[in-house]
């Protein structure tokens, strides 16, 4: 039998003349699974990712700061019992600098180099119905056929710099967390402005704030922050879930948000005794992390009263770590329930505000006017700057999709047929275009849950399929539209069944000005979502429309 760590360079197929059976846009977590993944079955695939190197969010995004908010025993793939086994991380919480040396290590050791097509951006893809097989535009002006194609193009790829008035007159440098530049950005003495305070920003600040001379934090909207109490990964803690792996990765694939040691909550946090209940939030600040929070109290997430014994523990660390009352107050978060939003993982971030050479500026109530030759200018005057750090965010979901042109010959674009927000079928496919596959999309749990874990279980159930269709001659596979409607119904009847859609988060497209306010990840919770795949597919994969070669 072949080790899942052999590198299966004997099994590279040859392309059927020119035509790929996949072709695999981005060469992220998902794309280089996706490609180990079908290689090992005799698959002709090939990765076109737009960066000089592999990695995905965790090779645009080189902020200072940066690292993963879920634990790094967690969050890696699992695929390879002996990748897990050899694997170190060094800290609790792995840095971006840790996570892209892991993704390359995968690359080399599963020998994946050879088939990515690095430098290459995806600009239009279009769907032959009588051959059945996508042709790909570069651009570099190659054309790539593929049967099939999987769109391994990330929730959070799409970087944003909002349409601020000025920006080209400004003499300053200006930098964002989703493009930062490889060689890192050296703060020292200058006056430096951070926009946006979601999780890229909080996990900037107290990295600037000890280079800058000064450092001025542009805030709209306060998030609610919970510290990652991050460390030296402790040794025993490493050997003890290595021995446990198996029963731990199998725990996290039917759990709510793809982590294990978190057990579905089953009691209500009203009913709990106040002392008790603060007591329980103390211990779960005390550990770090975000999952138990999210996961303490089975009203946690669905009944604002519940919801609100824990924001309002949250606000009341806040004041007890800022020094300032009306900076701590300006910080504490009001306006959407804990957890509605990304819950952003910090090291340090609400005690930056008790430096001198930090200051908090609302640009809630004196927006952000213009920038301009020397800074920026709110309503409330002008702040020189010599750089502008933009942590503003990402065309969530969507974005990165919607930048190709992709089309089945003669139709409309995915981008216009989204015009009103995205709808798929699982998150996985899209009515009226066949064969390609979206790896995370919206309507799946996605961004709701460990990527790496939902990125695994999308390429495999892809892969699955892809297999079922090479041994029964399936040449076209194309969601059904009447499966797609129940589909996009459901994942709003679950949304609204929670706090979630109160928050004008990304989640809900809030951050775009104009996008269409429609909530994107299904949050059922993984368990539930699995199952219903596996389900889809044991039916011969009910709710798609299957056509043989010839048909
Ligand atoms: P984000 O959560 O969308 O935050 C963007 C920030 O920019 C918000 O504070 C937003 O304010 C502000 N902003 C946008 N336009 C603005 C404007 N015109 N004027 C003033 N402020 C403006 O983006 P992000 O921090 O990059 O995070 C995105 C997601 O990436 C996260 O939620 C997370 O899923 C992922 N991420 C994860 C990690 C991690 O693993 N640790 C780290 C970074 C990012 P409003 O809230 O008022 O819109």
């Amino acid at each position: 039998m072949m080790t899942d760590t052999a590198p299966n360079k004997a099994q590279t197929p040859a392309p059927r003349g020119d035509l790929l059976d996949v072709a695999i846009v981005g060469g992220g977590l998902a794309g280089l699974y996706a490609l180990h993944r079908l290689r090992g079955m005799g698959i002709s695939a090939r990765v076109f990712e737009a960066g000089n190197g592999v990695g995905g969010t965790w090779f645009w995004n080189r902020y200072p700061g940066a690292r993963c908010d879920i634990e790094s025993l967690e969050y890696s793939y699992s695929f390879s019992d002996d990748l897990q086994q050899e694997w170190k991380w060094p800290e609790r919480y792995a840095t971006q600098p840790q996570i892209l040396a892991y993704i390359n290590h995968v690359a080399e050791r599963f020998d994946l180099m050879r088939d990515v097509q690095l430098e290459t951006r995806i600009l239009a893809a279009e769907f032959d119905r009588s051959s059945d097989s996508w042709t790909l535009r570069t651009n570099k002006d190659e054309v790539v056929s593929a049967q099939f194609c999987i769109m391994a193009t990330g929730n959070l790829s799409t970087p944003r710099v909002p349409d601020f008035k000025g920006l080209e007159n400004f003499k300053g440098k200006w930098y964002h967390s989703g493009m930062w530049p490889a060689a890192g950005v050296d703060f020292s003495g200058q006056r430096v402005g951070v926009i946006g305070t979601g999780s890229s920003g909080i996990q900037m600040i107290p990295m600037i704030a000890k280079q800058a001379e000064h450092l001025f934090v542009f805030q709209r909207t306060p998030n609610f922050c919970l510290p990652a109490q991050n460390g030296p990964m402790e040794a025993e803690r490493e050997a003890a879930y290595k021995a446990n792996y198996p029963v731990r990765r199998q725990e996290a694939r039917t759990s709510g948000f793809g982590v294990s040691g978190y057990p579905t909550p089953t009691q209500s946090a009203l009913e709990v005794p106040p002392e008790e209940r603060r007591r329980n939030y103390e211990e779960l600040w005390q550990r770090g992390g975000s999952i138990g929070f999210l996961s303490c109290y089975n009203d946690f997430l669905v009944d604002e009263r519940a919801n609100d014994t824990a924001a309002e523990f949250v606000r009341e660390k806040i004041r007890g770590i800022v020094r300032d009352p009306a900076v701590a107050e300006a910080l504490a978060p009001k306006d959407h329930p804990i957890g509605t939003k990304r819950l952003c993982l910090d090291t340090g971030y609400y005690e930056v505000y008790n430096r001198d050479n930090v200051s908090l500026i609302d640009v809630r109530n004196a927006p952000i006017e213009e920038i301009t030759e020397r800074g920026v200018r709110t309503a409330d005057g002008e702040f020189e700057l010599d750089a502008i750090a933009f942590a503003t965010g990402f065309d969530a979901m969507t974005g990165a999709l919607r930048e190709i042109d992709l089309r089945v010959k003669g139709g409309e674009a995915l981008a216009d047929v989204w015009e009103a927000g995205p709808r798929t079928y699982l998150g996985l496919s899209v009515a009226g275009f066949p064969n390609m596959f979206m790896v995370t999309g919206p309507g799946s749990p996605s961004v709701k849950s460990q990527m790496i874990l939902s990125i695994e279980q999308h390429v495999d159930w892809i892969s699955n399929f892809i297999d079922y269709a090479r041994n029964g001659q399936i040449s076209r596979i194309e969601a059904d539209i009447d499966a797609q409607d129940r589909w996009v119904a459901h994942v709003n009847e679950v949304a609204d069944s929670t706090l979630y859609p109160v928050a004008n988060s990304w989640y809900v497209g809030a951050n775009i000005p104009g996008k269409p306010r429609v909530f994107m990840p299904y949050v059922a919770g993984v368990g539930v979502y699995r199952q219903k795949c596996d389900e889809v597919a044991s039916k011969g994969y009910e709710g798609f429309k299957l056509t043989g070669r010839g048909g």
